[in-house]
């Protein structure tokens, strides 16, 4: 009784018999505590200080007879989870000594708790003193869980416990006196005869002191695992044998299904293509699994158990990182193992791998084994690696886009900031006329030039460098190591010489250039999306100053960009409610002084800025698009008054009215449809109306418009060339164009009078016009020098402040009732 019972074995009715038997002659109380913690009955002594007394009566919650006595309360609490728990506690003048037992239940749960009590003086005599200690011992037997059987030398059965009954479906009364092997099924049965017989006359034993797992027979001939530990008891010359023996039916039927649910991941994994492997790491061998094998290239033999079977075909650069993973989890650090890394096929070809797996761990937390799988994610990764790859890149170019470039930005920033030294320069470049490209050769051959474009930047810039497409024309260098902005400059005007040189698309020359803008790396500078705002401002910037500059980024841009985005909305809105309107400039003969025709030119009737000249707007008409609907309304005005005055003042056919056209226009696909609608809106014969075209946006792309201009001349208009003379473009060049008038820019007339050469090369530029069937007009005619000179030079027609400026159109009417002679 000192160590106190095995908690598992008791029961309530055997112990109860067992109580009966020695607490009325025993200086112990015995009393029973329930599963709410309340003690229900009291036998034996009475204890009064410890609250104990006679009878059952209602059970009275331990926590209330032992308020001062904790410790017997927290016993209790344990023995009730299953704990046997032994204690001590001073009561008054009394020691007591005092054993907590649960009593299991065959749901294998405590159901309630046997406390002992014992005055401590005579602690020990009085359990040991028990005088039917035999019944004593039998009720522990009796109460065991465990089958117990006693067998005698012959193999006959001398004991069987009540346990050994439930466990075999025998009553004692069937077996007691029989042999041993009814229990047994074939083949221990045939085997333990000579079993017994060896060992009694050898002495040796396989069986006894151990714990075995054999297999019993129950009554109703199921045959059933057991596991069984025998013991050799000598009883005066008798020698019996007691086995201990449980029923594991549960326990194996466990271990199936464990083992079927391994060998079902198993399958899943081989299923799933995976390799396995099993990693003893008490002698460190580790099994691959076929397939581990073959995934790697190798038959069954080629691969050994060693770990260095893994590791040495880890790449080198990942091998390092393995290790830590295993580690970080054969330390615990880690719940499961996983580890992704490079690996080696027996072809030498590299695959990606995953492994994952668990250690299994002795209850000390060593772990003894480690197990898992190894999965092929290279096609996984190759996916992963090209989204990445196309989630950086344009698609198009396959130049780092907008995204990877503001990244390499901020490594530039961070380096500069951890260096002020290291300088670094962004410049952006926008491509000149791409739109007009784009939209009259249709987007293939737009695309096909962004490419060329590509390939050219692409081989001017430095290793190290990056060359990213932000949009549709718009590219970006990163230029690193750049010390200053001389430097980046002449970087920049290297990079935009090579896309001078013209491309071929389809069969077509098309030139292009680049407006630049340059930033240069400071630390100042927060995010790398203020940098390339800045950059790009500088840009926008310098396509205003004029297509193919650079600029270089400076504060007050900042400032300028504000302004623009406001004069946007301002230009929108003078759009929108028709305060855009045309201007009228009288165009002479010079030899009547008679008005052929006008120019329309725009301007804005602004409520606070007063009248406001094209040079305030058009560039932001351009950039912005709204330059279309400008146009648009241009037109129709202009062809609506000119009609009118043709029929006002009987001229048709003698008034014509020009108005120009930006690249914008050119290139936007409705021009024609425009053109036609507001002519026959307006009811002009097509003939009088005049599109100027600058000589620069001609040269620009000559071949592409020429298609363009082919196509207008369909409508029967006129089409003049705009400020020749600023170009360079070549009289001789000009027969391929449908040209009908030039127009002289104001630069040649203005230096004519002073310039002997300038008034020589008018004189050729009239002649060959006239050669090559174009009206001339001079712009800028300013004085009555001008105007003797040209008309002298054989010009025809001449516009200028001379004659009159640019005025409204009711100003206009009264110049054309007063005769129109100016
Ligand atoms: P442009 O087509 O060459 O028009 C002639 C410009 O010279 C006009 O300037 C006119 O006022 C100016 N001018 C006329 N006579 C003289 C003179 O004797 N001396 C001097 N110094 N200048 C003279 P404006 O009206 O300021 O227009 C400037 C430019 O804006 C135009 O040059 C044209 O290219 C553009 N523009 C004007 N209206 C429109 C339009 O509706 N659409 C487009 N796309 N461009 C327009
Ligand atoms: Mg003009
Ligand atoms: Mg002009």
């Amino acid at each position: 009784m000192k160590q106190g019972l095995p908690k598992e074995i008791m029961t309530l009715p055997h112990v109860r018999r067992m109580l009966s038997a020695v607490v009325e002659t025993a200086p112990v109380a015995l009393c029973v505590i329930n599963r709410n913690l309340a003690l229900s009955r009291v036998e034996g002594q009475e204890f009064p200080e410890l609250g104990l007394h006679l009878g059952g009566g209602r059970p009275a919650s331990c926590r209330k007879v032992w308020q001062d006595q904790p410790a017997l309360v927290d016993a209790a609490r344990r023995a009730l989870k299953g704990e046997t728990v032994s204690t001590t506690v001073v009561a008054g003048e009394n020691a007591y000594d005092l054993q907590f037992l649960p009593v299991i239940g065959r749901g294998g749960k405590p159901q309630s708790v046997i406390a002992v009590f014992a005055d401590v003086t005579s602690r020990y005599t009085s359990l040991v003193q028990i005088p039917d200690r035999e019944e004593f011992l039998q009720g522990i037997i009796d109460t065991v869980v465990d089958g117990i059987v006693t067998i005698d030398q012959l193999g006959l059965i001398r004991d069987f416990n009540p346990s050994a009954a439930l466990i075999f479906g025998y009553q004692p009364s069937e077996v007691v006196g029989k042999t041993l092997t009814m229990l047994m099924p074939e083949p221990y049965r045939s085997e333990h005869h000579g079993y017994v017989e060896r060992y009694l006359a050898t002495g040796k034993s396989t069986v006894i002191g151990k714990r075995r797992e054999l297999a019993g027979l129950r009554k109703d001939g199921t045959i059933f695992p057991i596991e069984i530990a025998i013991s050799e008891l000598e009883v005066g010359d008798q020698r019996h044998f007691t086995g201990v023996i449980r029923d594991i039916t549960e326990r194996k039927e466990a271990e199936r299904a464990l083992r079927a649910s391994e060998e079902r991941y198993a399958l899943a994994a081989r299923g799933a293509n995976d390799g396995l492997w099993d990693w003893n790491l008490e002698d460190n061998t580790i099994y691959f699994s076929p397939r581990f094998k073959a995934m790697l290239g190798y038959r069954e033999d080629e691969i050994g158990e060693s770990p260095e079977e893994w590791m040495n075909r880890i790449h080198r650069d990942d091998v390092d990182q393995f290790c830590d993973d295993v580690d970080a989890h054969l330390s615990a650090r880690t719940v499961t193992f996983q580890s992704e890394y490079r690996i080696r096929r027996k072809s030498g070809e590299i695959l990606r791998m995953v492994a994952r797996g668990v250690a299994l761990r002795h209850d000390d937390g060593t772990p003894y084994r480690m197990a898992g799988s190894q999965s092929d994610i290279t096609d996984r990764k190759q996916a992963e690696e090209r989204l990445i790859h196309d989630a950086l890149h344009d698609a198009l170019t396959g130049l780092p886009n907008r995204t990877l470039l503001l990244d390499r930005l901020g490594q530039a920033l961070a380096r500069i900031k951890r260096n002020p030294e290291s300088r670094f320069a962004l410049a952006v470049l926008n491509l000149d006329r791409f739109r007009m490209v784009n939209e009259s050769l249709g987007h293939g051959a737009g695309d096909d030039l962004l490419l060329a474009v590509s390939r050219r930047l692409e081989n001017q810039i430095d290793m190290g460098d990056t060359l990213a497409r932000l949009g549709a024309d718009d590219f970006a260098v990163l230029m690193e190591d750049t010390p200053n902005e001389k430097t980046a400059r002449t970087n920049v005007a290297r990079i935009k010489k090579t896309i001078a040189h013209p491309f071929r698309l389809s069969g077509r020359e098309v030139f292009t250039s680049a407006s630049v803008g340059i930033v240069m790396g400071e630390a100042e500078y927060p995010t790398p999306t203020d940098l390339l705002r800045d950059a790009e401002l500088a840009m926008a910037r310098a396509k205003r100053d004029g297509k193919g500059k650079t600029e270089t980024f400076y504060s007050s841009l900042r400032r300028e960009a504000v302004g623009l985005m406001e004069a946007e909305t301002d230009l929108r809105k003078a759009i929108e409610q028709e305060r855009v309107v045309p201007y009228y400039q009288p165009i002479i003969a010079l030899n009547t002084g008679r008005v052929v025709g006008f120019e329309a030119l725009a301007r804005i009737e602004h409520p606070q800025r007063g009248i406001v000249p094209p040079a305030e707007f058009i560039h932001i008409a351009e950039d912005t698009g709204l330059i279309v609907p400008m146009c648009e309304q241009m037109m129709s005005l202009a062809c609506a008054q000119t009609a009118a005055w043709q029929e006002a003042f009987d001229l048709e056919g003698k008034l014509s009215v020009s108005v120009n056209l930006s690249a914008r226009n050119l290139a936007d696909e409705n021009l024609y449809g425009m053109l036609e609608q507001v002519l026959a809106d307006s009811g002009l014969s097509p003939g009088s109306l005049h599109v100027e075209i600058t000589e620069s946006l001609l040269m620009s792309n000559p071949e592409l418009m020429e298609q363009t201009l082919q196509r207008l001349k369909t409508l029967d208009l006129c089409l003049a060339l705009d400020d020749f003379g600023t170009g360079y473009s070549s009289l001789s060049y000009l027969q391929s164009f449908p040209l009908d008038v030039l127009k002289i820019d104001r630069s040649f007339v203005a230096r004519m009078v002073s310039e002997a050469r300038d008034q020589e090369l008018v004189r050729i530029i009239v002649m060959l016009a006239h050669t090559l069937g174009l009206d001339v007009v001079a712009e800028g005619v300013e004085t009555a020098g001008h105007a003797d000179v040209l008309r002298a030079l054989n010009c025809e027609f001449a516009q200028g402040f001379h004659y009159a400026a640019p005025m409204r159109a009711e100003e206009a009417g009264d110049i054309l009732s007063a005769g129109f002679d100016v």
